[in-house]
């Protein structure tokens, strides 16, 4: 529990939320600031800062509410496409220092565009990043 965090106050139902559905460990609800209509996020009811932070039962627990919301959102938005989005660090685009998804429902001409400016690998240099990687674990 943070008490200056507003994802826990909004879990705790200490500020309104407009809620879409929840059980004792997540919680969903409607972005106040939509990128598109439907946008809504999923959190962990407790405190974490970062996915890094939190036990791999959690993180499957609210993620395992991701295919039955997004089935729904497109059910209701007839959005045509999905972007399942969870930002870890300011550098990455996190605002709210509580872990969230964004489900942001997508269609063709809806003008947020995808920026994914892939450049060509180095083979050696991946093999040596796996390995790395995989010695971390
Ligand atoms: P981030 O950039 O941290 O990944 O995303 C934070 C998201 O939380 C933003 O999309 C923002 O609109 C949303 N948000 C921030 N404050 C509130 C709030 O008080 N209520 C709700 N419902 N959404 C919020
Ligand atoms: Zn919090």
């Amino acid at each position: 529990m943070s008490t200056d965090c507003i994802f826990c106050k909004i879990a705790r139902g200490e500020i309104p939320a407009t809620k879409v559905v929840e059980d004792d460990r997540v919680l969903a609800f409607m972005d106040i600031n939509p990128i598109s209509q439907g946008h809504l996020l999923i959190i962990p009811k407790t405190h974490y800062e970062l996915i890094m932070d939190m036990p791999a039962d959690l993180v499957s627990h609210i993620y395992s509410q991701v295919p039955e919301l997004a089935r729904a959102l497109v059910d209701v938005t007839e959005a045509q496409g999905v972007n399942v989005l969870q930002n870890n660090g300011p550098c990455s685009g996190q605002v709210i220092p509580h872990v969230h998804i964004h489900l942001i429902p997508r269609w063709p001409a809806d003008g947020l565009g995808f920026r994914w400016p892939a450049k060509s690998a180095d083979l050696d240099e991946l093999q040596k990043l796996a390995q790395a990687i995989s010695s971390a674990l």
